[in-house]
């Protein structure tokens, strides 16, 4: 792809309908990219076969239209193996023969501290998982929105799977590679993908490609203190209320949208959210409770 000075991404799995949570995720890498005049992508996460609902990935896409979000394209994962073959064949990688309790059992977080690199491998019969060597320790960025942001890796994420024994590439391996390969410039996501950012910046790194901008916006917690999730059986949105929810959405995001627009057209909201947006006003903190259900 060219390259731009703005390319944003939104990037839903399609193991189900959109909830809140993801329209405050949506909405916040949209709201930054047109407030940019940069362009926003929509990719599918749709690299594990078992996790992909059908027909999900269409209804997502009809939920967005339905909420005005306008994008430039579409690109799934599951198309893109061979990217992902030649971004793993250039990385430093190990193979690991370790089970999952194996894993937990060293560490109960679940991260990987370079067992089987450090114990040549005892050959098991069976496929090895594929960990990338961690190519520094320290790392440290700007977040957008959290501010300076420091992780010593090697402790977490730890050394991580690239490509799993089963051959289904890593979340992170696949990640990193489009957002270089799609030119993504700016990363708008929510603070859950934190350590996630520095582990796809080891990857970026490993690939000797630089990193987009990072920016973590805060999860939606309900009442109960639980993020929204489709596993927490979040209530799906619906675009026939779509400005209330987005008002809501806005709201969440510190823009502080005013009261009369709840009911207004959504495409007045959306001109006003453009024109008003204020990246500076979305709160720096990891996670926010927000009854939106009755307000
Ligand atoms: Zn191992």
């Amino acid at each position: 792809m060219q390259p731009v000075t703005y390319r944003g991404r939104f990037a839903p799995s399609p193991n189900g309908p959109l909830h809140f949570g993801s329209l405050v995720a949506a909405t916040a890498s949209y709201l930054d990219a047109r407030a940019h005049q940069g362009e926003w992508w929509i990719r599918i996460d749709d690299i594990d076969p078992p996790r992909v609902v059908p027909g999900a990935t269409d209804a997502i896409l009809r939920t967005l239209e339905g909420f005005g979000f306008q994008w430039h394209g579409v690109v799934f994962q599951s198309q893109r193996h061979a990217l992902y073959q030649a971004a793993f064949e250039q990385l430093d990688v190990y193979p690991c023969y370790c089970s999952r309790r194996e894993v937990f059992t060293r560490d109960p977080s679940g991260s990987y501290h370079g067992f089987c690199r450090m114990h040549s491998p005892l050959r098991r019969h069976k496929p090895p998982a594929w960990r990338l060597r961690l190519p520094y320790a320290a790392d440290q960025f700007h977040d957008l929105i959290q501010g300076l942001q420091q992780c010593n890796c090697h402790h977490a994420p730890g050394e991580f799977v690239l490509k799993r024994a089963d051959g289904v590439w890593g979340y992170h391996l696949a990640c990193a590679v489009d957002e270089i390969e799609m030119g993504i410039t700016h990363v708008i996501r929510g603070a859950d993908l934190l350590y996630a950012s520095f582990a796809q910046r080891q990857v970026i790194h490993g690939l000797k490609r630089p990193p987009p901008a990072y920016g973590h916006h805060p999860l939606v917690l309900n009442r109960e203190g639980i993020k929204l999730s489709k596993r927490a059986r979040a209530q799906p949105i619906d675009p026939k209320q779509a400005s209330r929810q987005l008002w809501h959405a806005l709201d969440v995001l510190g823009q502080q949208p005013p009261a009369e627009l709840k009911s207004a057209p959504m495409q007045t909201l959306w001109q006003w959210a453009i024109q008003h947006y204020h990246r500076a006003a979305i709160p720096p903190v990891q996670a926010r409770t927000y009854d939106f259900g009755t307000a």
